[in-house]
């Protein structure tokens, strides 16, 4: 039994005094992750403080043509909400890809972004882990790391972010919105997890006493050409093995612009400027998208039981792109590329 406080903040104001105020505590929104967490004795918070009351629940254009969404805004609401389904399909395919129907109603879109890798070792406090005891040394890279990242790893940590959100949104250039004790600013998506060095402790860049308000969408939604594709174990409420944003605009059959970011692969939602780059002015055919998959994979290293992710991500960034270029984000596709 773990002893702990509970109070509700009154305003983001309030919010942030709060926990500006207790080093220990920890704010609690949808409570699918952190309650877990506290279960499984990993997160021991002195105080639990309670913003699901906070005004964090509008989904709302912006002046410039995007769109900004509250940090208390439930997954299901945002996946279904008129503005996200109609011009960011890729983010709703990718929240609806995501746990079950009732996590999602309970899950928040701040929340998301904060929940924390589901290493089996990390949630298991009997072995030695970095992330939830520095110092302590890393169970999965010598032992089960099926799940486990093929990017940005370091010697300390080989952890996942377990998010599917997160990936859409890193592909859509989405930006954070946070409040601190002194000030507010802005963090790109891209910018907010960080890769594990030799601090896996911190998984992103949000300081302890701010609080995140909102996401931001740019008007950019690219809804005619998108896919998201999430590779796992069983067809639902299963993690990523590999998923993947992808998103094309096309001129004709060659590529204008393009997105590609994967999940399941990193400690963050994986985006790569040169395979994005390698896509850029090419034709939209099997040989360009294989090139970004290799760009993109160019250091991907396996683990052991995870060496499978590179062929599977290799092969599962082709058919998302093949998926994007035909408009057919399902994974069946009805044309063929060349
Ligand atoms: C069985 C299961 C399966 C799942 N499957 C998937 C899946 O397939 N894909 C996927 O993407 N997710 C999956 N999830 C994870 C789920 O999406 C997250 O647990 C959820 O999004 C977390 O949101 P929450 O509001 O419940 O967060 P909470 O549990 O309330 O909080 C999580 C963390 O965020 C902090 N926090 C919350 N809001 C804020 C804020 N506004 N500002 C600052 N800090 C904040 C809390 O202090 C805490 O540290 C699964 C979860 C479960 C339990
Ligand atoms: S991979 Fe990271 S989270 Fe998992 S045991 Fe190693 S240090 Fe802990």
């Amino acid at each position: 039994m773990i002893n702990f406080e509970y109070t509700r903040a009154s305003d983001v104001a309030d919010a942030v005094r709060q926990i500006a105020a207790d080093p220990k505590a920890k704010f609690i929104a949808g409570a699918t992750n952190l309650v877990d967490l506290m279960k499984y004795d990993v997160e021991r918070p002195s105080r639990l403080i309670d913003i699901t009351r906070l005004p964090l629940k509008g989904v709302e254009e912006t002046s410039d043509g995007g769109v900004r969404i509250g940090a208390l805004v439930p997954n299901t609401d945002l996946a279904y909400h008129p503005l996200i389904a109609q011009r960011y399909p890729m983010l709703a395919s990718a929240i609806m890809a995501g746990a079950s129907q009732q996590l999602r109603n309970m899950a928040s879109t701040g929340g998301n972004l904060l929940q924390r890798t589901r290493c089996a070792y990390f949630y298991d406090i009997a072995t030695p882990c970095n992330k939830r005891e520095p110092g302590s040394g890393c169970s999965a890279i010598n032992g089960l790391n099926r799940g486990h990242a093929i990017l940005g790893t370091s010697e300390s940590c080989i952890a996942t972010h377990p998010s599917d959100m997160c990936v859409a949104l890193a592909a859509l250039e989405a930006k954070v919105h946070v409040a601190g004790p002194t000030s507010e600013r802005t963090i790109a998506l891209t910018d907010f997890h960080r890769l594990p060095g030799d601090a896996p402790q911190r998984d992103t860049n949000l300081e302890r006493n701010e609080i995140i308000t909102a996401i931001e969408l740019p008007a950019r939604g690219f809804a005619q050409n998108y896919t998201y594709l999430k590779i796992r174990d069983r067809l639902s409420y299963a993690f990523a093995l590999v998923s993947i944003a992808a998103a094309l605009e096309l001129d004709g059959g060659r590529i204008k612009e393009a997105r590609l970011a994967l999940g399941g692969v990193a400690h963050k939602p994986w985006r790569d400027p040169a395979a994005e780059a390698a896509l850029r002015g090419q034709a939209a055919d099997a040989a360009t998208f294989a090139r970004a998959a290799d760009v993109l994979l160019r250091d991907a290293k396996g683990y052991g039981y995870n060496d499978f992710k590179i062929s599977l991500a290799r092969r599962g960034i082709v058919r998302a792109l093949t998926q994007a270029a035909n408009g057919t984000p399902q994974s069946q596709s009805n044309k063929k590329i060349a």
